[in-house]
């Protein structure tokens, strides 16, 4: 099959791509990226007023299987990637049981060559049973497929085993990513510490719980010389202290989610589970710093930290809710506010979404190359739409996004001679 995307602003952060081109595509593979290709095709796609980009890569995300497939499974949840334009997931291991085996990440990758709509790289845990004491096999999960290790959900709050950690997975050359909160500044906390805990009475979360874990591992990282990944910073304290890792050469990347650019903790307002999440949504002046990291180019990596929940665990009072979010579906969305603001160019921030986040855990940047599988999204900047529940495929509805209205939609995605049009 000939299929040609016509006219489409081709943005390729790999290639270092930004025109406005057609691409061709034969059998499933791309064929040129050329502006006004004249061939027969057997179908053509108007990308006029279009993005046409590689698919994301989702480093942050929580499928849920196994163990807790009520909230998502590794079907629904790949197919809400498909969805959100990301092309490529890689799973964290806090499931039931955790990916502390080979066995557990092998099932997951067998599982989602049979069921998943796009591919699964696992990411296995850093302890056992993700205690915080024992570390797990790194050379065999590595064997089994894992691209990274993480007991995301939990820091390694002991520093001489993440220390250990760190230089063990070196020598795998495995990635060590770090879910930074120091659990004994934040115990309890239920919402960002200051005048919405306050107010709602609610034991809040300070700063310090992030940035001490942030400055902790840094340290280590730059003595171990490992590869350290920093998940979802959220306070503007972080920034010096990134700033000066950068001058020292650390070997680190930082991210962020889109809700720590979107939201402030006022959404928790009125006990609003839905926005309920860890580390907790912090102040406007936060919400600044995150943005200004990522012009800085501290902040390299945008993940949605996809984590769904049943109402069985948002129902409830504010206290006994489920901390998280689902994002898949609302990554690429979302994110594409930072190119309207004027904050960063569209290719800068495919860099945060695609590339970067590939180079973390070690798998080729998808790109548009002459020869590589057909994986592309189609994407309109500007389109507005509620959020409702119909429009998520994920399992689970837990967003505060829903019932409003939004920017950014992924109108089709091209998987080698499937057109997905949504
Ligand atoms: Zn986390």
């Amino acid at each position: 099959m000939r299929l040609l995307i016509k006219n489409g602003r081709v943005l390729d952060p790999t290639l270092g791509l930004d025109l406005i081109a057609d691409v061709y595509i034969v059998d499933g593979k791309i064929e040129g990226v050329e502006e006004n290709i004249s061939v027969s095709a057997d179908r053509i796609l108007d990308a006029h007023g279009l993005w046409v980009l590689p698919g994301l890569v989702d480093i942050h995300v929580h499928l849920r299987e196994p163990g807790e497939e009520w909230k998502e499974d590794i079907e629904s949840g790949t197919r809400a990637a498909l969805h959100g334009g990301v092309l490529r997931v890689a799973c964290m291991p806090n499931t039931k049981p955790p990916v502390d085996t080979p066995e557990v990440c092998s099932a997951i990758i067998a599982k989602a060559k049979e069921k998943g709509y796009v591919p699964v790289y696992p990411i296995a845990c850093i302890t056992k049973g993700q205690a915080g004491k024992e570390l797990t096999e790194f050379g065999r999960l590595k064997l089994a497929g894992a691209v990274a290790l993480s007991d995301d959900g939990k820091w390694v709050q002991d520093s001489e085993v993440m220390r250990k950690a760190l230089l063990y997975a070196k020598s795998f050359d495995l990635p060590i990513i770090s879910h930074p909160e120091d659990q004994a500044l934040s115990f309890g906390g239920q919402v960002n510490l200051g005048k919405l805990s306050a107010k709602l009475g609610l034991k809040g979360v300070p700063f310090t719980a992030e940035t001490v874990a942030v400055v902790r591992d840094l340290l280590l990282a730059k003595e171990t010389k490992g590869k350290l990944h920093l998940a979802h910073l959220s306070v503007k304290e972080n920034l010096p202290f990134l700033r000066w890792a950068k001058e020292e050469g650390v070997n680190f990347t930082a991210e962020t989610c889109p809700h720590y650019f979107h939201l402030t903790e006022w959404e928790c307002d009125g006990y609003n589970t839905l926005a309920k999440v860890n580390p907790p949504l912090r102040t406007e002046d936060d919400v600044l710093a995150i943005k200004q990291a990522i012009k800085e180019g501290l902040i390299e990596v945008i993940a949605s930290d996809h984590a769904p929940h049943s109402p069985l665990e948002k129902d409830v009072e504010f206290e006994l809710a489920s901390p998280g979010m689902i994002g898949l579906e609302f990554l690429l969305p979302l994110s594409s506010s930072l190119v309207r603001e004027g904050l960063i160019s569209p290719l800068k921030l495919l860099e945060l979404l695609i590339t970067n986040p590939a180079k973390v855990i070690g798998i080729e940047p998808p790109s548009l190359r002459k020869g590589e599988k057909a994986k592309i999204v189609l994407f309109d900047p500007e389109e507005e739409y509620l959020v409702t529940e119909d429009f998520i495929q994920s399992k689970s509805k837990n967003t505060p996004f829903l019932g409003k209205t939004i920017k950014g939609r992924v109108k089709k995605v091209i998987l080698e001679d499937k057109v997905y049009e949504f």
